[in-house]
């Protein structure tokens, strides 16, 4: 909008030349750089919608739950990826993890790196999890715990893991072994804590977010939200649910505002759970 109107301003006019610099000057003035607007209605949240995929950022939890049939398009990670090259990451024997592409991509660079910057290696313990196995894994630990959930096991279709973008990622050496508080004292665990950010990865349930999350700390799980959003949350100390409702109000006040509900319809996040209300909303 602020290009347009300039660009239509009549520059090469012969008469009152210095009334029209003037203009220019005031208009130059009024603009504010960084505003962005789509069909001229201001977006004010600190992050465009380019900078953010609709289904990098989609939530998952057991107020956001996702569809049965819900199944991301992926890629085939493999089982020893770290024969060719950049890819480091490896799943256990006999099988294969499913991701989607980007977030297996920044995966695999992660690992590249971190094999290159401290000499260690990852293993990628876990990927996506179809609805129906997340269903049994949930019913097992029910039945295995009183009937009672512990917080341990995601309800079918609140799994962060059937979002085809969140990772259980250990040192190489503790793929065998339970992950825990003191795996996350190896380097491979501090090098990725530090770094994830700038490969596109959140801590999806960071110790100091458990009331938000309703998960206990996993500093194991990663989870792909791109680049420009994991350097947002990072930055506001955010977990995913407070970026999606931070998000889910600035929508908010663009539709008020008379914004185009065609423009942010992708990016509209609703709970399914009728009884929850986003603190933000
Ligand atoms: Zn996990």
């Amino acid at each position: 909008m602020a290009l347009a109107m300039m660009a239509s301003l009549p520059f090469a006019a012969a008469e009152g030349e210095e009334e029209d610099d003037l203009l220019i000057e005031e208009i130059i003035e009024d603009i504010d750089l960084d505003a962005i607007e789509y069909g001229d209605v201001e977006w004010d949240f600190a992050l465009s919608l380019e900078e953010m995929d609709p289904e990098y950022i989609r939530l998952a939890n057991k107020h956001y739950l996702l569809d049965e049939k819900y199944v991301p398009e992926m890629v085939k990670v493999q089982k020893s990826l770290d024969k060719g090259g950049l890819n480091y990451a490896v799943t256990p024997s006999g099988g294969w993890w499913y991701l989607q592409e980007a977030c297996a991509e920044a995966l695999h660079q992660m690992a590249a790196d971190m094999a290159e910057d401290i000499g260690k290696k990852i293993y990628l313990k876990s990927a996506y999890r179809a609805y129906r196995t997340q269903k049994t894994m949930y019913n097992n630990r029910l039945a295995s715990h009183n009937g009672k959930d512990d917080g341990w096991v995601s309800k079918p279709g609140a799994s962060d893991h059937q979002t085809g973008l969140g990772c259980d990622v250990v040192p190489y050496s503790w793929r065998d072994k339970s992950m825990n508080e003191k795996m996350m004292r190896e380097p491979e665990c501090q090098w990725m804590a530090e770094h994830c950010q700038e490969y596109g990865f959140i801590i999806r349930y960071p110790d100091d977010k458990n009331e938000i999350t309703e998960i206990n700390t996993e500093p194991w799980h990663i989870r792909y939200v791109g680049i420009p959003v994991a350097q947002y949350m990072g930055e506001n100390n955010l977990c995913l649910e407070e970026f999606c409702w931070q998000l889910q109000a600035a929508i908010q006040r663009f539709l008020d505002r008379g914004g185009d509900p065609a423009v942010v319809e992708k990016y509209i996040q609703v709970p399914t759970d009728e009884g929850f209300m986003p603190p933000n909303a």
